[in-house]
């Protein structure tokens, strides 16, 4: 089943979905608003309107029915924003797989989502997620098993998580130039064919900084233990540094239906839908470097609300949100998405206290969003 299924994810999925249709089945489709492409799509799936949800139509609770009545053994979560949060709990009390490509799912929920989650429960649809998953699988075969049959994790033999990123439209630029970036200039030539809120996030390194959250998470993996790397041609999707002094990456085109596929095909390898080979002898530079945390305060700010932990997230999260959407409306300024993060995870300061339940994140995640919707109107009179 796959929620956000007129997204970007979405839609490639269906891709794969349709490739593989001898080992796939598609058992039902959730849209938010585009309600021509997902009858469009169930009519080419031959679904039935009962496995179809319009969550702006039938609200959120249909996600929940749906779930339910079509009880498939895999859910796609590409869901944009916090939204997600609620379908990813939902699936994981099922008992169903997740494949998640809703990171704000793990930034919002944090530890109660893992709390929730049997070992190989969540597979990881992020590119850079898929990617460190498939590392630590080759370099530490059974480990997830092994710390759930006893209990400790400490034994791990991951030193660091090297998580790439290519540094977004806007690399290299100062802070001076950015003031006068608009959205049409991130939207022009984005490496990973993502949608826009993404794809402003990868302008901003917000997403990379989403991402490191998400690896915390997702991996058991201490901040201090977890380096962003750049590294433009996109190339490397991640790599895993061990003790032992070894380091396993994963390479390829950079092609959202890569990870997408393997999250529906784990364990196994499938053919990929088109021929993405690479000559890697063509490939004379790597060109890796460092982010720019000063220019780039998104990727700093999110490494904080990391740290801090419990509520914080959610706030950064929201805030986002909240500031991306009124840059791509032209309300602010590019700048004025992380004055506008910053802001409010000072006025809710206060407000950052550990996770206690879906219910408390619901109603931080709408105080954060109140406050950078204040702090918007500010910057945008
Ligand atoms: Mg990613």
């Amino acid at each position: 089943m796959v929620l956000g299924s007129t997204g970007s994810i979405g839609k490639q999925a269906l891709e794969v979905i349709d490739f593989h249709s001898d080992r796939l089945e598609l058992a039902g489709l959730a849209a938010y608003s585009s309600s021509e492409l997902l009858a469009q799509q169930a009519q080419i799936f031959n679904l039935p309107d009962s496995a179809l949800a319009l969550t702006k139509r039938d609200g959120m609770d249909a996600l929940i029915r749906l779930i339910d009545t079509t009880q498939a053994d895999i859910v796609l979560n590409a869901l944009v924003g916090a939204a997600g949060l609620r379908t990813t709990m939902y699936t994981l009390e099922s008992g169903l797989t997740l494949a998640l490509a809703n990171k704000e799912s793990l930034i919002v929920g944090g530890n109660l989502v893992i709390e929730r989650a049997t070992a190989g429960q969540i597979l990881p649809v992020d590119s850079e997620h898929s990617a460190i998953f498939q590392c630590l699988q080759a370099g530490q075969p059974g480990q997830e098993e092994k710390a759930e049959e006893s209990d400790q994790t400490s034994k791990s033999a991951v030193k660091k998580l090297w998580l790439t990123a290519s540094g977004g439209p806007f690399r290299g630029k100062s802070r001076n130039e950015l003031r006068e970036m608009r959205a049409t200039d991130a939207l022009a030539h984005p490496t990973w064919n993502m949608g826009p809120k993404i794809t402003i996030d990868s302008a901003t390194l917000m997403n990379k900084g989403l991402e490191v959250i998400e690896a915390h998470y997702l991996f058991g993996v201490d901040y201090d233990d977890i380096s962003v790397l750049v590294q433009p041609k996109s190339l490397i999707h991640s790599m895993v540094e061990f003790v032992d002094g070894s380091t396993l990456g994963h390479l390829g085109i950079a092609d959202m239906r890569v990870p997408i596929q393997y999250a529906l095909s784990y364990p196994e390898r499938w053919p990929s839908v088109e021929d993405l080979s690479i000559d890697y002898r063509e490939q004379t530079a790597l060109e890796l470097g460092r982010p720019d945390y000063d220019t780039f305060g998104c990727l700093r700010l999110a490494f904080e609300a990391g740290r801090a932990g419990g509520t914080a997230p959610c706030i950064l999260n929201a805030a986002n949100e909240i500031a991306v959407a009124a840059f791509l409306e032209g309300k602010i300024g590019f700048l004025d998405i992380e004055r506008t993060v910053s802001g409010a995870l000072t006025s809710l300061s206060d407000a950052i206290t550990a996770r206690e339940s879906i219910e408390q994140l619901e109603e931080i995640d709408a105080r954060a969003r109140q406050v950078a919707y204040q702090l918007v109107r500010q910057r945008s009179q």
